[in-house]
């Protein structure tokens, strides 16, 4: 038996390639591989006699083997391997393609099960490319519910079956933190026996009980957690930030723009939030491109305005960047410094001055420290240790579903006063339902910005035949002349993408070559850039300031432009491979078109002609409510989408654990506030963050 933390290179059969291949999955030590749960499982449960094999079944069936040989295929050159398998009723011939190594794995005589389709036809039934395994009283491969994995190539399902199979024996070690009777109460299988059969399920009704326990273990731990930060904000005072109107207004005045009635009142209800020494909690809802920016940057002149300092936390550091030059235009009209610290940037400039200038990381950190910095924008980097502000009163979270609970709550305490927390706004463009964000969140208060700016036309969606190829270049450089910029989005970076093969067949563009290509052979004459996430933090600065500029014609860029990148000269977006993106994220991609009054269009090409997909990509022609996309989206999603269950966002954290499961998210929400009057204990004897692991 293993301990918890043993690493995984510790396992048997695995060495160093394999241990990295794992790394990939974010699985390290016997803990990860206990909690890297299957997405979807083969039933090949059902045992049955050979003579009563019918073509089309799903079936098992235990026999000998006999005349296993291989050779090669007359006309391609596959290996091809064949034999009979036998049981008292009769027997039944198998066939594997491209499988040689099987002549050495078994041999004549052998007692295995062979799980799969059966093939044929009235007069000759066969197996074609069955699972395999010897015969034995516990089975992993065949005869069982039998367990599917994320993947990464050079990884097999055997292979991590295997592993998973090793570190089950340790699941003990977990104990359970939930105490019997709670569990009794609530109906919970206890936490070994469900981590075992989430692997392993003996049955069917087994299964339904570990999936129960285990996302009841993360939305209770949810649960739990936000009454802590509740409980947490109750306990502290916030600095009052002053509403200071004559200021706010010169800078309304020079926006550029009239703010919305829904931008007007969201930003009122935060500023009277602020206002008080209670630490404001809201969340500030509103879809792509309704102007949450602005907004926000009126919260944070206030708390400048104030002497009070603020800090702006976004996912990339793309939009780390983009903010902080948009800050820089909107808080012209006031006085103070603004800084940006991401992995690769460490800049500052005062509102006065039209100059960024660079400096050191030590630098940056003390003038933060001693208060000279009004407003730090940055990505994770600001969560760190050695970041300290002086007196830190507000935080703003952009996107804020990209974030675990913990990461907003390490921000928060961060203020420099042990006796303060800072206000917090968060914000999404996720359309979340007001009840379930109350239940998600804890305490929460919501502004909506349900308008979009006057004059915006809804963006045109097109589903491109591949036959119209030609005509959607043609047009996209019509509107190049016109003077407008045009994105085109692959789902992968490079075509040989490890970390995505498995989930992307061939096929699926990949953002280098459909570069090379653009550049090469269709439009020589214009500008062309690539962004993708593996690019050096300079080279992407260089790159979107470049687009901002209108000095690239075309981007070419994987998801990475999907959260909040604003261009609004760009007014074409053409997606590669659209059917291996949710509609939310689509309709993420058509928001950056639709920034500026110039009519925007969508461009949507599929690798697929399968009618599901294509279906479900047409939604998008009329539908540009992101809500019920976002709906449509969990509506039609299997688990077995991986690519879509890693995207959704939103329910990040969880493994488990889905954003339709409201029934238990209600139930776990009354269970927790249970516990805690009943045993309140229970917070200090649990590590609630262990199961979410930040990314
Ligand atoms: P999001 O809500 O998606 O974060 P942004 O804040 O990036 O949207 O705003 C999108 C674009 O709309 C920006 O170019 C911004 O300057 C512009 N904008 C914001 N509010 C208004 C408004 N009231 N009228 C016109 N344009 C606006
Ligand atoms: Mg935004």
């Amino acid at each position: 038996m293993f301990d918890l933390d043993t690493p995984v290179e510790n396992l048997t059969k695995v060495g160093k390639t394999v241990a990295a291949r794992l790394k990939r999955l974010g699985v390290f030590n016997v803990f990860d591989l206990i909690h890297h749960f299957p997405f979807r499982y083969d039933d090949f449960s059902n045992l049955k006699n050979i003579a009563d094999l019918k073509p089309g079944d799903i079936a098992t069936v235990r026999g000998k083997i006999e005349l296993l040989a291989g050779h090669r295929s007359p006309r391609k050159r596959m290996m091809i391997t064949e034999c009979f398998l036998s049981d008292k009723s009769g027997s039944i011939k198998t066939i594997w393609f491209g499988q040689p190594f099987i002549v050495k794995v078994l041999k004549n005589g052998d007692e295995v099960y062979f799980s799969g389709k059966v093939e044929g036809n009235l007069l000759e039934t066969y197996f074609k490319n069955p699972a395999y395994e010897k015969a034995s009283a516990e089975t992993t491969h065949t005869a069982r519910l039998v367990p599917l994995y994320p993947l990464t190539s050079g990884l097999s399902q055997k292979q991590i079956r295997f592993l998973i199979r090793q570190a089950l024996n340790s699941a003990g070690r977990l104990g359970d933190w939930l105490p019997a009777d709670f569990r009794q109460k609530h109906n919970l299988a206890g936490l070994t026996l469900a981590l075992k059969q989430i692997h392993f399920p003996d049955e069917q009704a087994r299964l339904g009980q570990a999936v129960r326990r285990l996302k009841f273990d993360e939305l209770l731990k949810l649960h739990l957690q936000n009454y802590q930060i509740q409980q947490d904000a109750e306990k502290h005072r916030a600095l009052p930030i002053e509403f200071k109107e004559a200021e706010t207004k010169k800078i309304v005045a020079k926006l550029g723009f009239d703010l919305t009635d829904a931008q007007r009142k969201s930003a009122w209800q935060i500023l009277q939030d602020m206002a008080e020494a209670k630490p404001m909690n809201r969340l500030l809802e509103g879809d792509v491109g309704s102007g949450k920016t602005a907004v926000a940057a009126l919260a944070m002149a206030n708390a400048a305005l104030n002497k009070v300092q603020s800090a702006l936390l976004a996912p990339t550091e793309i939009l780390a960047g983009q903010h902080f030059l948009e800050l820089k235009k909107l808080l012209k009209p006031i006085d103070c410094n603004v800084a940006i610290l991401t992995r690769g940037r460490r800049q500052v400039f005062n509102t006065a001055d039209d100059k960024i200038s660079e400096l050191s990381k030590a630098k940056l950190l003390k003038s933060l420290n001693i208060g000279e910095i009004d407003l730090l924008i940055g990505t994770h980097a600001i969560i760190q240790d050695e970041v300290n502000f002086n007196n830190l009163g507000l935080v703003v979270i952009d996107e804020q579903h990209r974030f675990g609970v913990e990461q907003r709550q390490a921000l928060r305490q961060k203020s420099g006063n042990a006796a303060t927390m800072p206000h917090l706004l968060s914000m999404t463009a996720t359309p979340i339902p007001r009840t379930l964000a109350l239940t998600i969140y804890g305490d929460l208060e919501i502004s909506v910005i349900n308008q979009l700016p006057p004059g915006r036309k809804k963006p045109i969606t097109r589903l491109v035949e591949p036959a119209g190829r030609n005509q959607a270049y043609e047009f996209i450089l019509e509107k190049i002349k016109e003077g407008r910029q045009a994105y085109v989005i692959c789902p992968l970076i490079e075509e040989s993408d490890p970390l995505r093969r498995e989930a992307s067949p061939l096929g699926v563009k990949s953002a280098s070559e459909e570069h090379q290509k653009l550049t090469e052979e269709i439009f020589p004459q214009l500008k062309i850039g690539l962004l993708h996430g593996r690019l050096k933090s300079k080279e992407k600065e260089k790159i979107m300031a470049d687009f901002n500029e209108g000095k690239i014609d075309i981007l070419v860029a994987t998801s990475v432009v999907e959260v909040g990148v604003n261009v609004p000269n760009a007014s074409v977006m053409m997606i590669e491979s659209a059917e291996r993106f949710g509609l939310s994220q689509l309709h993420q991609f058509r928001g950056r078109v639709n920034r500026a009054e110039h009519q925007a269009y969508c461009l949507l090409f599929s690798e697929t002609n399968g009618l599901k997909s294509l279906n479900r990509l047409k939604t998008l022609i009329d539908c540009f409510d992101g809500f019920k996309l976002a709906e449509e989206d969990l509506k039609q999603r299997g688990t077995g989408d991986l690519l879509g269950t890693i995207q959704t966002g939103f329910f990040n954290n969880f493994k488990i654990a889905r954003l339709t499961d409201i029934e238990l998210i209600e139930e776990t929400k009354k269970a927790a506030r249970e516990l805690i009057n009943e045993r309140p204990e229970i917070l200090n004897n649990i590590d609630l963050n262990k199961n979410f692991h930040p990314e």
